[in-house]
């Protein structure tokens, strides 16, 4: 192959379609059954619904090329081979490997977890994976339902959910959106009527359903043994952290937490590329020059995975990529290439200022990350609880590869993608001193990616090394 592309989101289509029409061999695979990522997901085949957005026009530019299209097939690992790069792969029609010459990670972003008192309890799920329910089986996530979060999928989520026959009982914003402070962003919008009036689709269905809306106020315990029973909520300061006298309990049997995204870096860091820390956007990301190409040479990282940006700084990225990584295999010349990057440019620096917004906008505050007490679960894989990564720090750790060492937190199914950050945090709070909570976090580290990236059985694994 020439260009491997992994994830099949608006990044992925994009760069794929870019490479192909420009005659890359290329190859675009998605860990899903049918190609859309998150923002374009697909009903199963069996669903038999109608084709639901744009994406089926890329789909059917994309049919027309040589392009080979791997659904419901993981990339869970990925080496340096001489002349670029080998993917191994999992999936009913995948081959076990798949050398190519140059990389496009487009593996979008995952739900932020924030560790609350109660986060574990059965009925609290994240406004993201609720989505993914209904749009990817159209199952509600519960009957009364309670949104806390921040960020625009808050209002889209809680309209899709109402429209859906739920009663959501509020939608908590923890961004207080000062009329001052908004102003200052004002420019941003500039382009975005589109994304405009859909928010305003969604705040009239909202206020049609009678769905209460409140700025500035956050669940901050959520209560039930075996079941969601109540949340205590609470109106935040700046820092995100709750006004006394402020607490309220509202009932509901399900409660979403939407605190943003994480990018999921798993491949770029199993690649050796170098990573910054860079919480509006999303937290650890890997450090790209402007053809979004990584500090591997041939492995380009665009879209959400990359830094969170929304679907159209997504598309806008992978198209660049695909065209670089075409002209990097001999496919486009140098001027092709940079025409392609020109058309570009307008789009890119209109979705990257609204991208900047959204993260001075809508990224929580230190606050939040402090609700958590001795007894709250920070590993839920392991059962790991803040008191016993609390004791290991006491006890000499510093890093999160220590604290993993004494508590096993981070060992389980999902190898630290969840409790990742919260650990750091845990660390970095703990630890105190002169330098800033960011600073302590990334002397904290991040535990270390190893293939397979998601648990696979024991039998693909020895095929794998036969074939
Ligand atoms: C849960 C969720 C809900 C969202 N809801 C909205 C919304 O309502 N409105 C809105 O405007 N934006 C929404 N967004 C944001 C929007 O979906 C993203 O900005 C956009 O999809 C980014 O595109 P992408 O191509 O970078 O990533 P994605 O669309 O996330 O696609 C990434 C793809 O990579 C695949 N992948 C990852 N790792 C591997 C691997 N190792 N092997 C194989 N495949 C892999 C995944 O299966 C996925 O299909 C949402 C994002 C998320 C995460």
């Amino acid at each position: 192959m020439d260009v491997a592309v992994i994830g099949a989101g608006p990044a992925g289509l994009e760069a794929a379609l870019a490479a192909a029409e420009a005659g890359a061999r290329v190859a675009l695979i998605d860990a899903y059954l049918r190609p859309g990522g998150q923002y374009w997901r697909q009903l199963p085949a069996e669903f038999d619904g109608p084709p639901l957005h744009e994406s089926s026009a890329l789909l059917a530019r994309l049919a027309a090329t040589e392009a080979r299209l791997l659904t419901g097939t993981l990339v869970w690992g990925a080496f340096p081979v001489e002349g670029g790069w080998q993917l191994t792969l999992h999936g009913p029609n995948a081959p076990h490997r798949l050398p190519a010459q140059t990389l496009i990670l487009a593996t979008g972003a995952y739900d932020r977890p924030i560790a609350l008192p109660g986060w574990t309890v059965p009925g609290v799920i994240t406004t993201g994976a609720a989505q993914t329910l209904l749009k990817s089986q159209r199952v509600l996530p519960g009957r009364r339902i309670l949104l806390s979060g921040t960020g625009p999928l808050q209002l889209a989520a809680a309209a899709q959910l109402v429209e859906a026959g739920a009663e959501v009982v509020a939608v908590l914003e923890g961004a207080a959106l000062a009329v001052g402070r908004g102003l200052r962003h004002l420019p941003a919008l500039a382009g975005q009527s589109a994304r405009l009036a859909e928010g305003w689709r969604y705040w009239r269905a909202l206020r049609r359903a009678g769905v209460p809306l409140r700025f500035g106020w956050s669940v901050i315990k959520i209560e039930g043994d075996s079941e969601v029973e109540a949340a205590v909520i609470a109106q935040i300061d700046d820092d995100w952290r709750p006004i006394p006298g402020s607490e309220r309990t509202v009932a509901a049997d399900t409660v979403l937490l939407g605190y943003g995204f994480t990018p999921a870096t798993q491949l770029s860091r199993l690649l050796g590329c170098e990573h910054d820390f860079a919480p509006a956007h999303g937290g650890l990301v890997p450090r790209r020059d402007d053809i979004f190409q990584t500090t591997c040479p041939g492995v380009f990282a665009v879209g959400d995975g990359a830094g969170l940006g929304g679907v159209e700084l997504a598309r806008s990225e992978g198209r660049i990529a695909g065209a670089a990584a075409a002209q990097q295999v001999g496919r486009l010349t140098a001027a092709e290439t940079a025409a392609a990057i020109a058309r570009e440019q307008a789009a890119l620096a209109r979705e990257q200022r609204f991208a900047a917004m959204l993260g001075a906008l809508f990224t929580p505050g230190p606050g939040l990350y402090e609700l958590a007490t001795d007894d709250t679960i920070i590993c839920r894989c392991e059962e790991v609880r803040l008191a016993e990564i609390r004791a290991a720090v006491a006890g000499g750790a510093a890093t999160v590869s220590e604290v993993k060492g004494v508590t096993r937190c981070g060992m389980g199914n999902c190898q630290g993608r969840i409790c990742g950050e919260l650990v750091a945090r845990a660390i970095a709070r703990e630890l105190g001193g002169p330098a800033s909570l960011t600073e302590r976090m990334i002397a904290a580290g991040t535990f270390s990616v190893r293939p397979p990236l998601e648990p696979l059985s024991l039998s693909v694994l020895a095929d794998a090394a036969e074939k």
